[in-house]
C-alpha cells in the first residue's frame, strides 16, 4: 500500500439497494461525519476522502457495492476499517447485521497493519437491548473497538473472556426473551463445545458472531462443533462466513438438512439429531438432569418422553409428521445417562402432573437406591406445558 501522510477515506457509494430506493452511503456518511471518525482514530481533523462507484477496487476495497457499510481509512502505513450503525433501528438485528460481513472483509484480508472499527451514526430507537448488548460484546471480543459508543449507550461495552463466559451470557440473554433465540451452545464434554445455530435470515448474524468469538477465545484443548439449523430455504451460513470459519480453525461445521434429519430417524430409535438437541436447549436451558440434577456435560442427554420407536408406529401420521414429533423441544427432558436409562426401561414414570413415581414391580432394595440418586420427584411448572402433558399421555398408552 501506498505510504499516507494524510489520513484517506475510501468510501463505496451504493448500497445494495441504493438504486431502488434513491438512499446512497455517501448521504448517510458525510464528510463531517469522516471528520469526526478521522479525528477518532488519529487524533488529526485534515483529511482527503473519495467516495467511489461499484466497479472501483483495490487492495483492501473488493469490487461490488457496499457490503457491509465500510468506510476504509489509510493513514501512514495502516488500514482502518470502519464500519457504521443504521440510523434507524428497528428490527432486533438492524444496527448490527452489517458487521460480520464488515468482519468477513477485515479478517479475510492479509495485510498486517489493520484494525476494526464501528462507528456509531446520530441513531433513532433502541440501540441497547439485551440482544444487542450481546452483540457489541461479540463484535468486542472479536477485535472491533467501538469510536463513540459512550456517546450513544449507557453501559460499557465488555469483551467476553472465556467460551464459558459467552455460554453463560447467551443463556441469560435467552432466558429474557425466548424470541431472540438464534443459537444454543453447550458442551458434550469438558473439552466439547456444541454450537446450534440457525443460519437462516436475521439468524445468521448471531450464528456468525459467536462461532468468530468462540473460536478466538477457545484454549488448545476446545473442540467446537457448529450444527447448522437449516430450516425453510434451507441455506447455510453465506460462504463469506464458512471461509472465515475454516481461516480461524478449531470449529468443525456440520450442516443438518432435514435429509440427514430423515436418515437419523430411519436408522435407529435412539435419535441423536441436532435439531432435537437445538429444540431442547431451547425450551430446558443449560443442560441438566430433570431428575437429580446433574450438570456434567458428558452425561446430559436429551431423553423422549413420547420415544421414537413407539413414533415410529403410529400408522396414520405421514413420515414427516412422525419426525416432528421426534424432534419436537416439548417431547424431552435433559436426563443424566442414568436416569434415561432408567427411564427408558420405565422402571422410572411421570404422570400427567409432572409428578416421578416407580414401577409397581421395582425390588424394595432397589427402592432405597432410587430414592438416593433422585433429588427431584416433580418437575417444574415452566416444563409442564399442555403439549407436554400430551406427551406424557402418549408414552404412558404405550408402556
Ligand atoms: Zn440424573
Amino acid at each position: 500500500m501506498i505510504y499516507r501522510e494524510k489520513p484517506h477515506f475510501i468510501i463505496k457509494k451504493n448500497l445494495q439497494k441504493s438504486k431502488q430506493k434513491g438512499i446512497y452511503f455517501s448521504d448517510i456518511v458525510t464528510p463531517s461525519i469522516l471528520e469526526d471518525v478521522c479525528y477518532r482514530i488519529t487524533n488529526q481533523k485534515e483529511f482527503t476522502y473519495e467516495y467511489v462507484e461499484n466497479d472501483y477496487s483495490d487492495e483492501f476495497v473488493p469490487k461490488s457495492y457496499n457490503k457491509g457499510r465500510l468506510a476504509i481509512m489509510q493513514f501512514e502505513d495502516e488500514v482502518n476499517y470502519i464500519t457504521f450503525s443504521e440510523k434507524e433501528i428497528g428490527g432486533r438485528n438492524s444496527s448490527v447485521q452489517s458487521v460480520p460481513t464488515a468482519f468477513n472483509i477485515y479478517y479475510t484480508n492479509p495485510y498486517p497493519k489493520k484494525r476494526l472499527y464501528y462507528y456509531f451514526l446520530d441513531v433513532v430507537g433502541n440501540a441497547e437491548t439485551d440482544y444487542q448488548i450481546l452483540m457489541y460484546r461479540l463484535m468486542n471480543t472479536v477485535g472491533c473497538c467501538f469510536l463513540n459508543a459512550d456517546e450513544t449507550l449507557s453501559s460499557k461495552i465488555e469483551a467476553y473472556n472465556s467460551v464459558e463466559d459467552i455460554m453463560f451470557n447467551r443463556r441469560i440473554n435467552a432466558g429474557k426473551n425466548k424470541s431472540n433465540n438464534s443459537t444454543y451452545i453447550t458442551k458434550s464434554n469438558s473439552s466439547q463445545i456444541e454450537v446450534y445455530g440457525k443460519t437462516y435470515g436475521a439468524n445468521k448474524y448471531e450464528t456468525s458472531m459467536i462461532c468468530y468469538a468462540l473460536s478466538m477465545l477457545r484454549n488448545e484443548k476446545q473442540k467446537i462443533t457448529l450444527y447448522e439449523i437449516l430450516e425453510g430455504d434451507l441455506k447455510e451460513l453465506p460462504e463469506a462466513s464458512l471461509n472465515v470459519i475454516r481461516l480461524m480453525g478449531g470449529i468443525d461445521v456440520v450442516a443438518t438438512d432435514r435429509m440427514l434429519e430423515k436418515r437419523a430417524f430411519e436408522e435407529n430409535n435412539s435419535l441423536r439429531s441436532p435439531k432435537y438437541i437445538y429444540n431442547l436447549g431451547m425450551k430446558l436451558g443449560k443442560k441438566h438432569c430433570a431428575f437429580c440434577n446433574c450438570e456434567i456435560p458428558s452425561l446430559i442427554q436429551g431423553a423422549h418422553i413420547w420415544s421414537v420407536a413407539d413414533i415410529k408406529k403410529e400408522v396414520l401420521l405421514s413420515f414427516d409428521e412422525k419426525l416432528n414429533f421426534a424432534t419436537d423441544g416439548e417431547n424431552g427432558l435433559w436426563l443424566c445417562e442414568n436416569h434415561h436409562k432408567l427411564f427408558d426401561d420405565n422402571i422410572l414414570r411421570l404422570n400427567e402432573k409432572g409428578q416421578l413415581y416407580y414401577s409397581d414391580d421395582v425390588e424394595k432394595r432397589h427402592i432405597i437406591y432410587l430414592d438416593d440418586i433422585t433429588k427431584r420427584k416433580q418437575l417444574s411448572g415452566e416444563i409442564m406445558t399442555k403439549k407436554f402433558q400430551e406427551y406424557i399421555w402418549r408414552r404412558n398408552k404405550a408402556i
